[in-house]
C-alpha cells in the first residue's frame, strides 16, 4: 500500500527549481528552468525558490537571483561535492515536507533526470519526464474545476505524437524539462532576492555510492552557440564524401555556422552525436538553419523548430520538412550543394572587396517550393 503524501491545492505554493552544475560553473540548463519557472510562478502570482546544493556553491546564489528567482534555498555542505542521487534527494525532499512546492522543475539532463525519479518517488508524486512545454493552467477535472494547473507537454509514441500530461491528484506537479526547449530570461545584475540557508538530511545507505573521479569527455562542438547551422541527412547517401566537405565548407562561410546532422546520419557513421539536431540530440535556435536532405521527421523537427530562419533542399517536394522551411528548393543536394558554396562565397568577396571566382547562376534543379 503506498503512502501518499496527503497534499492538497491549498497546502502547496510556488515554483520550485533545482539548480544544476557541473565542475563549479552552473549548467545551461538551469538558465533555462528559472526561465520558465518564473513563467509559470508569475502566473500562478506565487513565488518562485531554487534549489542550490553541493559545496562551495553559495557563490552561485546571486547569480541565480539575477536570472529570475526571488529565493534561493542553499545547501552547502562538503558530503554533497559530488552529484550523488541518494543525498541529494533526500535533503531536497525533507526540505519539500517542510514547504511543499505546487510545481517543480528539473532538467531533462544525465545528473538530473535520476535525481528527479528519486525525490518523485520519495514524495509519492508524478513526474513528466522531457517536457518541450510547460504552462499553467484551470483544468475541469472530475466535474470539478482545478487552478494552477501544471500542462506538461511531451513527446509520447517514439516522439510520433505529444501529450499533455496533468496530474491533479497529486503535488507538487513534477516535470523535467528538455534542455534548449525553455529561454532563459535576460541577466539582471543587482536583481534582488532571498537567500536561505538549510542543512543536509541524510540516511543510512545514502554514501553506499561513492564517486573515486570524474573524467571529463571533451565535447568538441556545442551547437548551442551556432549562429547558422547547416545539417544533412541520409539525403547525402548517393554520394557521401564529397556532400559532407561541402557541408563542412559551407558552415565554415557562414558567421557562427556548425554543422548538423539528423540522428539516420549520425547512426550511420557520417558524423558524431554531438552534431545531432533533434528530440534525441541538441535543441537548436539559430539565426539560419538549413537542412540538405532531412526529411523532416517530427523527432528532428522538435530539435530545430525555433529556428528563425529555415532553408531545405530536398529531392521529394512532400517531404514534412517543406512545413518548418521558409524556403524549400527541390532538388538533388549534390548539384545544389556546389553552386551555392560557390554562390555564397562569390557574394562574400564582393562585400569584403577580394576576388573570387566568378559565381554560377542560381542552382536550376527544381522549383522553390516555398516563401
Ligand atoms: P530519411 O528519413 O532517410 O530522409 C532522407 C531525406 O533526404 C528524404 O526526405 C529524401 O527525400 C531526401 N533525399 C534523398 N536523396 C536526396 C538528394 N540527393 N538530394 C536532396 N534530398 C534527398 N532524428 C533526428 O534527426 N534527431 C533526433 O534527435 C531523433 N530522435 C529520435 C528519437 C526517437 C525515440 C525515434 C524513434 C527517432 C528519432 N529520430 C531522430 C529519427 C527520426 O525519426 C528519423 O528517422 C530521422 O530524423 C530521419 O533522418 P533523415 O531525414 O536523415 O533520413
Amino acid at each position: 500500500m503506498v503512502d501518499l503524501n496527503g497534499w492538497g491545492i491549498n497546502d502547496v505554493e510556488g515554483v520550485y527549481v533545482v539548480a544544476e552544475h557541473q565542475y563549479g560553473r552552473l549548467a545551461d540548463v538551469t538558465p533555462e528552468l528559472i526561465g520558465i519557472g518564473r513563467d509559470l510562478a508569475d502566473e500562478m502570482k506565487e513565488p518562485l525558490t531554487v534549489l542550490l546544493l553541493g559545496h562551495e556553491v553559495r557563490h552561485h546564489a546571486q547569480l541565480l537571483i539575477e536570472h529570475g528567482a526571488d529565493r534561493v534555498v542553499v545547501c552547502d555542505d562538503p558530503r554533497l561535492k559530488h552529484w550523488v542521487i541518494e543525498p541529494y534527494g533526500r535533503t531536497i525532499g525533507a526540505f519539500c515536507r517542510r514547504e511543499p512546492p505546487r510545481s517543480f522543475l528539473l532538467g531533462a539532463t544525465t545528473a538530473s533526470n535520476p535525481l528527479a525519479s528519486w525525490v518523485a518517488a520519495d514524495l509519492v508524486t508524478g513526474l513528466a519526464s522531457v517536457c518541450t512545454d510547460l504552462r499553467i493552467s484551470d483544468v475541469e477535472y472530475r466535474r470539478v474545476m482545478l487552478s494552477k494547473q501544471l500542462l506538461q507537454k511531451r513527446p509520447d509514441f517514439n516522439a510520433i505524437y505529444f501529450s499533455t500530461i496533468i496530474t491533479p491528484d497529486f503535488y507538487p506537479q513534477m516535470a523535467t524539462a528538455r534542455t534548449g526547449a525553455f529561454q532563459a530570461k535576460p541577466h539582471e545584475p543587482g536583481r534582488k532576492g532571498e537567500v536561505v540557508e538549510i542543512p543536509a538530511v541524510f540516511g543510512p545507505h545514502d554514501f553506499d555510492v561513492e564517486v573515486v573521479g570524474i573524467e571529463v569527455k571533451p565535447k568538441h562542438v556545442d551547437l548551442k552557440e551556432a549562429k547558422a547551422i547547416v545539417s544533412f541527412g541520409m539525403g547525402i547517401k548517393n554520394n557521401p564524401k564529397p556532400a559532407l566537405r561541402m557541408v563542412e565548407e559551407l558552415a565554415a562561410e557562414l558567421e557562427g555556422g556548425m554543422v548538423g546532422a539528423t540522428r539516420a546520419a549520425v547512426e550511420h557513421g557520417y558524423i558524431t552525436h554531438d552534431h545531432q539536431v533533434g528530440l534525441t540530440g541538441t535543441v537548436v535556435r539559430p539565426a539560419g538553419y538549413f537542412a540538405f536532405g532531412v526529411k523532416g521527421a517530427v523527432q528532428h523537427i522538435v530539435g530545430m523548430m525555433e529556428s528563425k530562419y529555415v532553408f531545405a533542399v530536398n529531392s521529394d517536394k512532400g517531404a514534412p520538412i517543406v512545413n518548418y522551411a521558409d524556403d524549400m528548393l527541390v532538388g538533388d543536394l549534390h548539384e545544389v550543394l556546389p553552386e551555392l558554396l560557390e554562390a555564397v562565397r562569390a557574394w562574400k568577396a564582393r562585400h569584403t572587396g577580394k576576388a573570387a571566382a566568378p559565381a554560377k547562376a542560381a542552382p536550376k534543379a527544381g522549383a522553390a517550393a516555398k516563401g
